[in-house]
């Protein structure tokens, strides 16, 4: 079954609560011409919005794979991709600000693993086998999440996720009028959607 939209000027980052967000990605068995445009793409989405990390389940893809570059700058630092990503080892603790691209406006104290092992595949196939620390490891955590259908919103403590409230209520009643619209469709047809994508590269 051949994928509708391939586009990669198509993808765009969905924000939340779109369900795609709350979805658990799927294993890649295949990378091809059109999956690496697509990828090439996140890249640009992800420099143009000021990202240092973005998840393929950000841009409506049910996929497991994550690109990021900690410095956040084009032309600098290093531009990992990150397929089928697994992390073991966690050790130590630090807790630090995050925000994201999926929830504009939304900032708040999470604690991570202050190391980590990471075990992916790189867009060639080489696997990745290495251990990271601070702020790449917390890029890591924050993307793997992701593809577990887990957002930052979901570690922080309650109190502070109440500070935030407002700015969630915000993006629900901005989202929900979208679908009103017809501007976006309803939950269960964008979730229905992704199998197409699912049959294609899992
Ligand atoms: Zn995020």
């Amino acid at each position: 079954m051949s994928v509708e939209i391939t586009d990669p000027a198509a993808l765009s980052i969905i924000t939340f609560p779109h369900p795609t967000l709350r979805y658990e990605a799927k294993p890649v068995r295949r990378v091809d011409a059109a999956l690496k445009k697509l990828i090439a793409r996140m890249f640009e989405l992800m420099y143009e919005h000021r990202g240092v990390g973005l998840a393929a389940t950000q841009v409506d893809l049910p996929l497991r794979l994550f690109i990021m570059n900690a410095s956040g700058q084009q032309g600098e630092g290093e531009e990992l991709v990150m397929i089928n990503p697994v992390i073991t080892k966690p050790r130590g603790n630090e807790e630090a600000e995050e925000g994201c691209l999926s929830l504009p406006n939304v900032h708040g104290n999470v604690v991570r693993a202050k190391t980590i092992h990471i075990h992916a595949y790189d867009l060639s196939g080489n696997e990745i086998d290495q251990e990271l620390s601070g702020f790449e490891a917390r890029i890591v955590q924050h993307e793997t999440d992701h593809l577990n259908g887990t957002l930052f919103i979901d570690r922080m403590k309650e109190g502070a996720v109440n500070e935030v409230a407002g700015e969630l209520d915000a993006l629900v009643t901005d989202f929900r009028s979208r679908q009103r619209t017809g501007a976006l469709p309803e939950d269960s047809l964008l979730i229905q959607r992704l199998g197409q994508w699912e049959s294609s590269y899992c």
